[in-house]
């Protein structure tokens, strides 16, 4: 993912990316274009006040702890990609030829990680020592002035917003070049023209300010006006959003970026009887055209209650055989039948629960803003300042999400096994195809990966297949 941003533009636009992105994919997206936005948390101050609690001094603490512990399990990847043999198991499924690719791939991609992660960590502790954040603060209420609004805490932090979302997205663009033209184009993944690059940006820029400012504003009264029961009512107003934004991402937005078409033909027939069989409602699948970004395959499962649907990359559909796309429906289907984008959700919620209710304590905690650099107290600001400091607990919470997600890769897995598609052939094509990484370090991985890896998943898919067997001879 794309490392970096500022702190509120992580908060709030992973939050919604968050609410909007509940979908089960088949295989980790090696990268993301479009929307993915993700976030290395930044943000700045002044410092004023004394050493002995400082929240300036706890929450650079805490990022460079982060940073640390980051550091280190990219180093204990790093010594994954180099100079090891190919697993046994894999010896007869792939060659030494792809193996040395996938190894390569993962390599040069991690150290191009390493390098904008370290790039970002020391803009961002420079500016954190001059105080980039109130300076922001403050231009966004100079340039409204202008306008003639002065002292407007929505208008100036939807000011202060925007103003960041532009800088991220500059910030990002030389990154986001060199990801996608020399590593993706080297690799022979890139299907991506400089045209859908710039369309692609521009695009995100203006749907996350059209959609972030209005929600930031209700977010900011509905504070303002709650009272202890802050946590509840933005609970209840979240829930509300993210119900109406999982309703609207796949019919408004995601056709801004991709043509979304039936499945049809010969194909369509053998998915129907697939998704009688497992008792999956069939009118939801479709097939999206991400070949013209880029080569790699996917397939994933979206949403929940009425939303739910299934996308196949058009590249899947494309390279594979027709029994091999209907296990990477089986799949999809078990993430359906068994729930988990709705678990998944669930689990969500209790993490934004806890969010609000810890931050009604530190809402009005005049110190935090001081410390920073700030004499009034936004609650925006309140918000970005606050996020910081549960930076031990998102990176908890982050682990426990991915491994909630491997549990469920597992499960998704077992499911198609017990639909006869008992073979690790399709996954196998895509990790090759795709130069899937095949040698994790287990903290790494741990911490990192949504996704079992390939071995893990061929010794559970052999060790369900003899289960299933001889459940059926008994
Ligand atoms: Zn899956």
């Amino acid at each position: 993912m794309v490392i970096f941003f500022f702190f509120f533009f992580f908060f709030f636009i992973n939050k919604i990316q968050y609410i909007l992105k509940f979908e089960h994919s088949l295989f980790p997206l090696q990268h993301q274009q479009k929307m993915t936005i993700a976030a290395e948390t930044l943000n700045s101050g002044n410092v004023i006040g004394n050493i002995q609690f400082n929240y300036f001094y706890v929450v650079v603490g805490f990022e460079i702890l982060n940073f640390l512990f980051l550091q280190y399990l990219y180093q204990r990847q790093l010594k994954c990609y180099k100079g090891k043999e190919r697993p046994s198991e894999l010896k007869d499924v792939i060659t030494e030829e792809e193996f040395k690719k996938s190894q390569e791939y993962g390599y040069t991609r991690l150290v191009f990680k390493i390098f904008t992660s370290n790039l970002m960590f020391y803009i961002e502790m420079i500016l954190y020592y001059i105080g980039f954040i109130p300076y922001l603060w403050d231009l966004s209420g100079q340039i409204l002035g202008r306008f003639g609004y002065y002292n407007n805490e929505y208008l100036q932090s939807i000011g202060l917003f925007s103003i960041s979302i532009i800088i991220s997205t500059l910030q990002d663009i030389p990154f986001s070049l060199y990801s996608t033209f020399v590593i993706e184009q080297k690799f022979g993944f890139n299907k991506m023209t400089i045209g859908l690059f710039i369309k692609d940006k521009i695009m995100s820029l203006v749907l996350v300010n059209v959609i972030g400012s209005p929600v930031i504003v209700a977010l900011l009264y509905i504070m303002n006006w709650a009272g202890d029961l802050l946590w509840f009512y933005v609970w209840i107003f979240l829930l509300a959003f993210a119900f109406l934004a999982i309703t609207l991402y796949p019919t408004l937005i995601q056709p801004l970026f991709n043509t979304y078409s039936p499945v049809e033909g010969e194909l369509q027939e053998a998915i129907f009887d697939l998704a009688k069989k497992v008792q999956f409602p069939a009118t939801k699948m479709f097939i999206v055209n991400e070949s013209k970004r880029s080569s790699h395959s996917n397939a994933y499962f979206y949403g929940f209650f009425k939303n739910k649907r299934i996308v196949l990359y058009d590249t899947l559909v494309k390279n594979f055989e027709k029994e091999e796309i209907l296990a990477v429906l089986a799949h999809e289907m078990g993430h359906y039948r068994l729930n988990h984008v709705l678990k998944s959700f669930i689990l969500s919620q209790f993490h934004i629960l806890f969010i609000f209710y810890s931050f009604g304590f530190f809402i009005k905690n005049t110190k935090m803003y001081r410390d920073f650099g700030f004499s009034s107290q936004p609650i925006f600001i309140g918000l970005m300042l606050f996020q910081g400091l549960l930076k031990p607990v998102d990176s908890l919470v982050s682990f426990l999400l991915n491994c909630n997600s491997r549990k469920h890769e597992y499960e998704a897995d077992t499911f198609a096994v017990n639909f006869g598609y008992d073979t690790p052939d399709h996954l196998i094509k895509l990790y090759v195809k795709d130069s899937g990484s095949l040698i994790v370090d287990p903290l790494y991985s741990a911490y990192h990966n949504s996704h079992p890896t390939l071995l893990e998943r061929m010794a559970n898919i052999k060790k369900q297949a003899a289960i299933a067997k001889k459940s059926k001879s008994d």
